[in-house]
């Protein structure tokens, strides 16, 4: 039998299966490492730079194992592309025996229940969702999977989806009239007989917390999980290990009793009533908090006496609403699902209210017309370490940034993975020779006000001389991003390319076709992008990418981390800091043959002592403080016709 090790040769059988497989020794390493801990059934943590072939390392162990494997990715377009592309070749050529399957999120397929309610009450929709339902029905006829991500009519965000997809809330489950032909029935189904399914890690936590109790869980048990990007899943577990209730939530709860006595329980006048104060009390609920959308902390905010008269009211008009639609129960299913998830958001409420527990952050976010109030737990790592530690099954984590330095141990400690196995494997390209970093000399610090017509500077006089290749613009911050586009739309002709303009992708592929234009963007570029060749050889970083000190949850992790008697700053606010910088740094050298140039414009990398951590968690770029020798190196490239 072949070795996984045998595989990475350059004489077998993927090197003539795998179009431009070319085996790699960092490569090699990693599958051979992650074959061992499938074996052992141990915990392997594995920092794996681009260009090491990453997938493939993990993927041939996988199929080469005798057990069933979750692989967990970042992102859907992620999961899309390793299920459509990446899975299938190698599948075919070393395993084909094995069944793979993707596996989704409740909200992308289409649920038939909901369809045919929205079709039966289309009167109640507006005109737009009404041409949106006729535009599903008639995708409905075609589709196999049901996944709503094939829709390629209505954009992504369409106003129709949540009236055509479930929630773990609405959903009937058994008691639903099309439960045999439901697609995420089936979609769970194919999971359970495949011996590897792809999902994400946001499906992974939602289920792990057992979030979607409509069916249970989605995901199946397996004998291995990999995650792939696994720098995210600190934050992601955060988000699902935690509860939060909005006002949105329940004012759909109150919309769908409005239609249910409209339509199938008109005597019903008194559900009508309760639904109608209750989505009055959630508007007055918004507007006891500024106009302004803004997140902040809960705890405090809830010391208010017109918040906490308006948190009162909506107690009250819950109560009042739960108490309409017990008195109901039994005449209708959708009446009873509507009675059972308003006591489950009364018991989450109440939960809310009392925010003198510690452990947690108990925050706030508002949007113009909504408000959802959050409890996000400190540490997931108790949970999510004792949840790996007693599966008995294999676990590995890989991503391109896991370690700062060399060192793994905040990865580990904040997961709970004590027992894990560790590999930091070397990158495959010349850093020094494809690349510098620039830290320019005489900046201000970045909170001084001159700071804006600095960085404009230094991005001009790039602009001047990457004339053939596209330069990135990366902020920490909206407001910065905003004040340096209006400036530059007027300091330059070059394609300027604003995130928020159009959708990440659309903007992404426009920057791409332009060649040589300017994108800027904030924290979503910082990561997950991949632009390779000339198309992108100047990245320049405004500033080190520390948390904003008004998110109420950082400012709860320093105030439980100086409980804890350690030290904030080194504990909670570095460590993310320098992942954050790596993955921005990370956007540059995306292949063998790119070159190109790296400017950070924050002095604090090399004037502060913790900058040496920065510093050495960054590819190793040649580096200057010389912004004229940085420049001379882009106008190298630029006249290079073969980068
Ligand atoms: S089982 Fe749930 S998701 Fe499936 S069709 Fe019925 S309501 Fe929709």
């Amino acid at each position: 039998m072949t070795s996984v090790a045998e595989y990475f040769q350059s004489d077998s059988v993927l090197t003539t299966a795998l179009p431009g497989f070319a085996p790699r020794p960092a490569q090699t390493e990693m599958a051979t490492a992650i074959a061992k801990t499938l074996k052992a059934k141990t915990q392997l943590v594995v920092e794996a730079e681009t260009g090491t072939g990453k997938t493939y390392a993990y993927l041939v162990p996988i199929l080469k194992s005798k057990g069933s494997a979750i692989i967990s990715t970042g992102t859907k377009a992620l999961q899309e592309q390793l299920y459509h592309r990446d899975l299938p070749a190698l599948r075919d050529a070393i395993a084909p025996q094995k069944q793979v399957s993707l596996l989704k999120g409740r909200s992308n397929y289409l649920c038939l229940h909901r369809l045919a309610q929205s079709q039966a009450h289309a009167s109640e929709l507006s005109p737009t969702v009404q041409k949106q339902v006729v535009e599903v029905k008639r995708w409905a006829v075609r589709t196999e999977d049901g996944d709503v991500g094939g829709l390629s009519s209505l954009p992504e965000d369409a106003e129709v989806l949540p009236h055509v997809t479930s929630t773990v809330d609405n959903c009937l489950g058994r008691d639903c009239p099309d439960y045999d032909d439901c697609y995420l029935v089936k979609a769970r189904k194919s999971a359970l007989e495949a011996d590897v399914v792809v999902v994400n890690h946001h499906l992974f936590f939602a289920d792990m917390a057992l979030k979607d109790v409509g069916f249970g869980e989605l995901i199946p048990h397996a004998d291995a999980l990999v995650f792939d990007e696994a720098h995210q899943l600190p934050d992601i577990a955060s988000q699902y290990f935690g509860e939060a209730v909005g006002s949105r939530q329940l004012q759909e709860l109150a919309q769908e009793a409005k239609v249910l006595y409209l339509t199938e329980l008109k005597d019903l006048r008194q559900l009508d009533k309760a639904a109608d104060k209750l989505l009055g009390s959630l508007r007055d609920w918004r507007l006891a908090f500024p106009v302004d959308p803004q997140r902040g902390n809960w705890r405090q905010a809830q010391q208010q006496p017109q918040i906490q008269e308006a948190a009162a009211q909506v107690s009250e008009t819950m109560q009042f609403f739960a108490d309409v639609a017990k008195g109901a129960l039994g005449r209708n299913q959708d009446l009873d699902s509507i009675y059972e998830r308003c006591v489950q958001f009364m018991h989450t409420w109440e939960l809310l209210q009392n925010t003198q527990r510690t452990g947690f952050s108990f925050w706030f976010e508002t949007t113009p017309r909504q408000i959802t109030v959050h409890q996000t737990p400190l540490q997931v790592a108790d949970k999510f370490g004792s949840y790996v530690a007693n599966s008995e099954s294999s676990w590995v984590f890989t991503s391109a940034t896991l370690a700062i330095g060399k060192d793994f141990s905040h990865f580990t400690r904040l997961l709970g993975l004590d027992q894990a196995a560790t590999l930091c494997l070397p990158s495959p390209f010349a850093f020094a020779e494809q690349g510098m970093l620039c830290v320019p000399r005489y900046l201000p610090q970045p909170h001084e006000r001159e700071m804006l017509d600095h960085l404009l500077q230094v991005t001009t006089q790039v602009l001047d001389v990457n004339q053939q290749g596209g330069t990135f613009v990366l902020f920490t911050s909206h407001r910065m991003l905003q004040r340096v586009a209006e400036r530059l739309e007027t300091l330059t002709d070059r394609p300027l390319f604003v995130q928020g303009s159009t959708n990440k992708r659309e903007l992404l592929a426009d920057f791409i076709a332009a060649g040589n234009g300017v994108l800027l963007g904030t924290s979503s570029f910082w990561e997950g992008v991949d632009v390779r060749g000339k198309a992108l050889t100047c990245v320049i970083i405004d500033k080190l990418p520390f948390g904003s000190p008004d998110d109420p949850l950082l400012q709860a992790r320093i105030e439980d981390c100086r409980l804890r008697g350690a030290e904030p700053f080194t504990q909670v606010q570095l460590p993310p800091a320098v992942i954050a910088l790596k993955q921005g740094a990370g956007r540059l050298i995306r292949d063998s043959s790119d070159r190109g140039v790296l400017i950070v414009c924050d002095q604090r990398l090399v004037t502060k002592p913790y900058g040496q951590l920065f510093l050495a968690s960054l590819p190793p770029l040649r580096r200057t403080r010389d912004l004229s020798q940085a420049l001379d190196f882009l106008a190298e490239i630029n006249g290079d016709s073969s980068a």
